[in-house]
């Protein structure tokens, strides 16, 4: 058996999404379980372990966003302290220039005070890339060879209003689109609090379509095999 990614011998599993996304026991209440059934890829040891920063990033990113629901918040009080407090470090690389915000719940009308921090893009795009391509060999038993494009939904809110605001507008038309697009298509997953997903049949211009849900408010829309 290979690598989901590349073409050397698997030599353990990879967890899909990173299984850091997914609370402890110990950090539950009594029965509630959110590691039911994870799902696991093939994998050579480079592509299993040398991404286990990336992971952290984009569970750390996930939970400081505004959409994000209790289980979200649960494991920024109790991982993300945790290794806060074992590398003080850390927080200070992923929050690069942290300055504060104002954001507006569409939907509720009010005013959250926040902290905009400048995303480390090609970190965030590698830990989604992996993540869709894993899920692309889970679904079809096959590698995907060609490109993947992700789009974040979930950084709207927490963008810099300056540089934002153009980025915004484009990402609300595109968010609105793909709501629309799987408005209908069922979720896969065991664990919906933590993560869900949909898959779409493409056509000519996409080969096919993804949507991932984390926390249930953090949306993520994966194209196979996209232009460009
Ligand atoms: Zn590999």
């Amino acid at each position: 058996m290979t690598c989901y990614m590349c073409d050397r011998k698997a030599q353990g599993v990879e967890h899909v999404p990173p299984r850091c996304l997914f609370p402890e026991k110990k950090d539950l209440p009594e029965g509630v379980d959110h590691r039911k059934q994870l799902i696991t890829v093939p994998a050579c040891d480079e592509h299993n372990t040398a991404k286990s920063q990336d992971d952290e990033y984009l569970l750390y990113l996930l939970v400081i966003n505004l959409p994000a629901n209790e289980t979200a918040k649960n494991q920024f009080f109790t991982k993300i302290m945790r290794s806060i407090q074992r590398n003080p470090g850390l927080i200070k690389k992923f929050m690069a220039n942290p300055h504060p915000v104002i954001a507006v719940d569409k939907e509720t009308g009010q005013a959250h005070h926040t902290v905009a921090v400048n995303i480390d893009d090609a970190r965030l795009d590698s830990a989604l890339e992996h993540i869709a391509r894993a899920l692309y060999f889970y679904y079809f038993k096959t590698k995907w060879l060609g490109s993947v494009r992700t789009q974040p939904d979930f950084l709207l809110a927490s963008l810099d209003p300056e540089k934002g605001r153009e980025r915004n507008k484009l990402g609300e038309y595109m968010v609105a689109a793909a709501d629309q697009l799987f408005s209908a298509s069922d979720f896969h997953g065991e664990n919906p609090d933590v993560f869900k997903c949909q898959v779409l049949e493409g056509n000519e211009n996409v080969h096919k379509l993804m949507r991932l849900h984390f926390y249930n408010g953090c949306r993520v829309s994966v194209f196979f095999g996209a232009n460009g």
